[in-house]
């Protein structure tokens, strides 16, 4: 393979842009439409001075890109990492657009991105960078235009910063600004764990499917942020098998199961998994390749490709990072048969509890967690019966199916609304 052609296959947007591309052509989408729902709406560039601690001034780049507004405002998280690339966030905020018209909740899409190591800058600088970057983009944000919220490297912390910013600019609280927030300023309960929560809906889905039990479900969990290790704790809770874990550090592996609540203990104190006692140590990317009924990638984008696809083993993909498969693995994972609970549906428990919260804000009306988790519940049923029914119905693979279902609904919209000219 070629440079060029690893590139291609490791960009976000490639890989997007190539699902949309065979799922519009099922749908037999006319070109023009097809042309403008593939292209974001808006890509925002920042350079945003900062002082540093030490008293010196350096400059970070940022990113917003809006990709629709077709059926609402913007929603989607924003990303501090040195590896951050416009690239890959106008990828990830397509797939916003699309993963919101998955639920069948009224957003659009977007993502942000600071190019920053957020491990090498202290709370002061990180809260300078933030404020500066909601200052910069303040016109093209607001509960009726664009609404972030958290993802890799950020956290409720960023989100009351940037609510903080947004609310003094407006001379006013606007709590519905942002989601994933503090609970004392606007969050919702159940939102740090709903994207865990939607990724075990839908496994328990597939179980139910399969005829599968739990107990005998043996699970692997790569990334043990938010996402990994809120899923590992509610499936472990709810009695499956959690039999590895990795993050960046490396990977553990206990055919016997891992203690999630003694792990969680530890990283709260170490901040990593290493070290810990419960399991061998194995590579992180090892992991993919081991015996299971259930792989879950929550840590990063592209990390099953050409190269490994044909090493997994698992029979479930539940794909909690958005983006972890990359285009040409969708075809080598498809020929071994396994089923895959795309990205866009699998993840989107997150978002939909980010909907919950900016309801609750604008209604300035709270509701209790166990109505959260049932009408996240619902939803997320709702939508893996809708994408697997309809992938059935059309003899399309799950990811496909989620795609022209979410296409569909876009662009539907944008034929009733029409185009301002
Ligand atoms: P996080 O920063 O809280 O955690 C990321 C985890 O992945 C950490 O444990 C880290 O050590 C690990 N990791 C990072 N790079 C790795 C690598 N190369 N190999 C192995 N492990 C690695 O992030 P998060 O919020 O849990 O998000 C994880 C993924 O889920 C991202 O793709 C994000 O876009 C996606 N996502 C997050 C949410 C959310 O609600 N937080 C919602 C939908 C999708």
């Amino acid at each position: 393979m070629s440079i060029e052609q690893k590139e291609k296959e490791l960009s976000v947007y490639e890989s997007m842009a190539a699902r949309y591309d065979v799922a519009a052509r099922q749908l037999g989408l006319d070109e023009g439409l097809s042309n403008y729902l593939r292209t974001p709406n808006r890509e925002i560039s920042v350079h945003i001075p900062v002082e540093m601690d030490g008293g010196t001034l350096r400059v970070f780049d940022g990113f917003r890109v809006q990709h629709s507004i077709a059926r609402g405002p913007c929603k989607g998280g924003l990303r501090y990492a040195p590896t951050v690339t416009l690239d890959e966030i106008r990828g990830l905020a397509a797939e916003m657009t699309w993963k919101c018209a998955v639920v069948n909740i009224p957003f659009g899409g977007a993502k942000g991105g600071i190019i920053c190591d957020p491990s090498q800058l202290s709370a002061g600088e990180l809260e300078r960078i933030t404020r500066r970057y909601t200052a910069e983009i303040f016109e093209y944000l607001g509960p009726e235009r664009d609404v972030p919220a958290p993802d890799m490297n950020t956290n409720e912390q960023t989100m009351a910063w940037i609510m903080d910013t947004f609310s003094m600019h407006m001379r006013r609280t606007v709590t519905a600004s942002v989601t994933g927030k503090p609970l004392d300023l606007g969050g919702s309960l159940g939102r740090r764990e709903a994207t865990g929560r939607g990724c075990m809906i839908t496994a328990d889905e597939a179980l139910k499917r399969f005829r599968w039990q739990r107990d005998s479900t043996r699970v692997i969990v790569q990334g043990f942020g938010n996402v990994g290790s809120q899923a590992a704790r509610l499936m472990y809770e709810a009695g499956y098998k959690i039999i590895g874990v990795g993050d960046i550090s490396g990977g553990l592996f206990n055919t016997s199961g891992i203690n999630i609540p003694r792990l969680l203990e530890y990283v709260e104190k170490h901040k990593t998994i290493k070290g810990f006692d419960g399991g061998d140590s194995i590579g992180t990317q090892e992991i993919l390749e081991q015996e299971c009924e259930i792989l879950l990638p929550a840590a990063t984008e592209s990390v099953i490709t050409s190269k490994n696809a044909h090493l997994v083993k698992a029979k479930l993909l539940v794909e909690g990072a958005n983006s972890p498969t990359t285009a040409p693995a969708d075809a080598i994972l498809f020929e071994r048969g396994v089923f895959v609970i795309p990205d866009i549906l699998a993840n989107a428990g997150g978002v939909t509890v980010s909907y919950f919260e900016w309801v609750q804000d604008r209604q300035g009306y709270f509701w209790p967690e166990d109505v959260v988790n049932d009408r996240l519940k619902q939803i997320m049923v709702s939508a893996f019966d809708g994408v697997v029914g309809y992938g059935e119905k059309h003899k399309v693979n799950n990811r496909i199916a989620a795609y022209m279902l979410a296409i569909d609904r876009v662009a539907s919209c944008i034929r009733v609304r029409g185009i301002y000219a």
